[in-house]
């Protein structure tokens, strides 16, 4: 099968996770699948090869995985997103709306080398809050994000809409 059929069959749906009426996309089964996660890993690494990518900036937490395997692959630096709180030198922050309440990202100020093009990796992209504050967080540091990419895209959500005139790449689409 084509590549989006073999990833699409490598993720785990899960009913009423974390809550009644919820759908959860569970990309666990994906990552301990050798060949699908290598799939997923080459899949990004390939399509930005010819992009002159400096850095891969992933997003807490399996960001953090599917980033550095990418980062990896493409013989660049990986800089980590995380949550507040939890990066030791000086950072810069957003926060950002959950759907109850809110949640804050944080990069070190020196994360990025000069006018670096970013590739900002997440699992997955639902209404893009998350991402729009990472992405944002590489913008106030001065780099330039070639494009934001996910394993998985929930359109109904609007998130790639939410992230504006960035390029959003996506190996698979879940309604
Ligand atoms: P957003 O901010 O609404 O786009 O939500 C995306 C963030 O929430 C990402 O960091 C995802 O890892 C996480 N997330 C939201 N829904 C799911 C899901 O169904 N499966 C796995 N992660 C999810």
């Amino acid at each position: 099968p084509a590549l989006a059929e073999r990833l699409r069959a490598a993720i785990r749906t899960i009913p009423d996770y974390p809550k009644p009426g919820i759908l959860f996309r569970d990309i666990t089964t994906l990552l301990s699948n050798g060949p699908a996660f290598q799939d997923a890993v080459n899949a990004i690494a390939g399509r930005f090869a010819d992009e002159r990518i400096d850095s891969v900036a992933g997003i807490e937490a399996r960001g953090f995985v599917l980033g550095g395997a990418v980062a990896h692959a493409m013989g660049v630096g990986f800089v980590p997103i995380r949550k507040s709180g939890k990066l030791p030198h000086r950072t810069i922050s957003r926060e950002y709306a959950l759907e109850y309440g809110t949640d804050r990202l944080e990069v070190h100020i020196d994360a990025l080398p000069d006018n670096a093009r970013v590739l900002v990796i997440d699992d997955l992209i639902a209404t893009g809050g998350t991402a729009l504050a990472g992405v944002e967080l590489v913008e106030e540091l001065g780099g330039h994000v070639v494009a934001a990419a996910f394993v998985i895209d929930l359109p109904d959500l609007g998130g790639a809409a939410r992230l504006a005139a960035r390029d959003v790449h996506v190996e698979i689409l879940l309604s």
